[in-house]
């Protein structure tokens, strides 16, 4: 660590000893659940975040939402000046509950509960970076999103991600770090969609014939529609839910699927889309009718001069404390690709490191948290 200044060093020292705080904040934040349609836990969780900032000196902004939880924005070094954006999402993929059956437990140097790296340690993270700036003083206009609905693809939270992404100069988005330690450059977009089905009822042994099958209509849909998977072009179409009919002996009235489309190229999704439109629209049989409707999606996070550019600072950033970070392109989606999509230079998997998510084999790697501070800290302090 000789390379560092002294500035930087009485930075990176102080994240270091506030450890304890920063694993206390993620403890708290694991053992609040806040899954994505909990807008009470979302907001408690919050809560619970502003608390940690308002005794560190630093206010929040909060954008009120009726439906999902409140967005909540801190700044340090406010000016007119072009931001660095850490960003955050603090809902989970978890029902209410989950926290008191699996609360946040740290064994062997591994922390376990639900969210904990995806990604209560990231915004915990982004939370204490933020606070050395607070003490230190702020390189640059320096902010924080802690937004509440990334996990159902962030319907409340998108414009002010896009607001806060067109100011800024650079991106760290606090995902959690792959358990190699590197960070992602690159997703996939998506877009998740619900199909439904209508047919007609009928008895199933007495008068199979006046029946029309919404799941024989909805299965020839379904081989149709995963056939426009094209793994060489990073195109997948996926139905990850099927429900329908009433019991065995009727000819089913209903069924609905649920479909994921992921793409790599920006301009392969209104292709795909117009490719899934026309499948639903096909009628295989007589008397059916079928709705689609988009319930969430997410943009690509498509690697740019300036994000590689970024990345390779951040990279290098890292290594003043030894670590080696690779960037690497992942399928899954993430707001990332809001930023990303109004011409922000963009990283995301900053946070500390840890994997299996949305499992309860989830689990954040304890040692990673103040090295991943600490490489953030340095590169906001180095990018000014
Ligand atoms: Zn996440």
């Amino acid at each position: 660590m000789a390379a560092l200044t002294e500035a930087e060093r009485k930075v990176v020292d102080w994240i270091a000893a506030e450890r304890a705080a920063t694993l206390g904040l993620i403890e708290a934040l694991v053992n609040t659940d806040s899954g994505s349609l909990d807008k009470a836990g979302v907001d408690a969780a919050g809560e619970r975040i502003r608390g940690f900032l308002a005794a560190r000196g630093i206010a929040c902004d909060v954008v009120r939402n009726d439906r999902y939880g409140d967005g909540i924005r801190a700044s340090v070094g406010e000016g007119d000046g072009r931001t660095i954006l850490l960003m955050g999402h603090r809902d989970t993929v978890y029902a209410r509950g989950e926290a008191a059956r699996r609360p946040f437990r740290v064994a062997d140097g591994r922390g376990s509960g639900p969210g904990c790296c995806d990604m209560k340690a990231g915004l915990a993270m982004n939370a204490i970076v933020l606070s050395a700036f607070k003490t230190f003083g702020p390189p640059g206009p320096l902010v924080a999103l802690f937004t509440a609905d990334e996990e159902i693809g962030s319907p409340s939270s998108r414009a002010l991600i896009e607001q806060e992404a067109r100011r800024a100069r650079a991106v760290f988005n606090a995902e959690p770090g792959r358990p190699n330690g590197g960070v992602v450059t690159g997703r996939k977009g998506g877009v998740f969609m619900k199909i439904e089905v209508t047919g007609k009822a009928a008895h199933a042994g007495n008068n199979l014939a006046d029946g029309v099958s919404a799941i024989e209509e909805m299965a020839r849909k379904i081989v149709d529609l995963h056939a426009l998977t094209d793994h060489e072009r990073g195109i997948s179409c996926n139905v990850g839910t099927v429900a329908g009919g009433e019991v065995v002996n009727m000819v089913a009235p209903s069924a609905t699927a649920g479909l994921d489309l992921r793409f790599i190229h920006p301009g392969d999704r209104d292709g795909a889309m117009a490719a899934i439109e026309r499948i639903v629209a096909h009628r295989h049989l007589a008397g059916t009718s079928t709705r689609l409707e988009i319930t969430g999606e997410f943009k690509p996070l498509v690697a740019s001069a300036e994000s590689g550019k970024l990345f390779e600072h951040y990279a290098a950033c890292a290594r003043e404390f030894g670590q080696k970070v690779t960037g690497e392109f992942a399928g899954g989606c993430a707001d990332s690709g809001f930023a990303a999509s109004v011409g922000a230079p963009t990283l995301c998997g900053v946070g500390p490191i840890g994997g299996r998510t949305h499992s309860p084999d989830e689990y954040l790697d304890v040692e990673s948290i103040v090295p991943r501070a600490q490489a953030l800290a340095l590169a906001v302090m180095r990018l000014a």
